[in-house]
């Protein structure tokens, strides 16, 4: 997808601090960390919104999910953790690339 920013970090054509990838995802580091481990994890698949997700699509995430999980220790989140994907303007989506967001590293607020 042209003028896509994670596009182009998935093809290699902008550095990223990529903690794991597979033939599926990439896990990378957010540039501007909104918690002390704060990862961003990117299907290879362009697409923006869940409100696109087909079947397949489907089964990616849940293997997206069941990944992050297993996961957990390496990306130094066994104490718990967060996700968070933003969808549209009001969630403040910036880059129209489906992403999860993991967040952790330190107490969470919830309010
Ligand atoms: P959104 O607001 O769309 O849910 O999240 C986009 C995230 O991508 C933001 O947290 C932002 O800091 C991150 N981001 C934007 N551009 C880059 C980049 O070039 N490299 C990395 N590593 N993260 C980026
Ligand atoms: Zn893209």
């Amino acid at each position: 997808m042209e003028n896509c920013i994670f596009c182009k970090i998935i093809a290699g054509e902008i550095p990223s601090a990529k903690v794991y990838e597979d033939e599926e995802i990439v896990v990378f580091k957010d540039i501007e960390p909104k918690a002390k481990i704060h990862l961003l994890c990117v299907p290879k698949e362009h697409f923006a919104y869940l409100s696109e997700a087909d079947d397949k699509r489907a089964a990616l995430l849940g293997r997206t999910l069941k990944k992050i999980g297993e996961l957990k220790n390496k990306f130094g989140l066994s104490e718990g953790y967060r996700l968070v994907v933003n969808q549209g303007e009001n969630a403040g989506q910036t880059v129209h690339h489906l992403h999860i967001h993991i967040l952790g590293g330190e107490t969470l607020e919830w309010e």
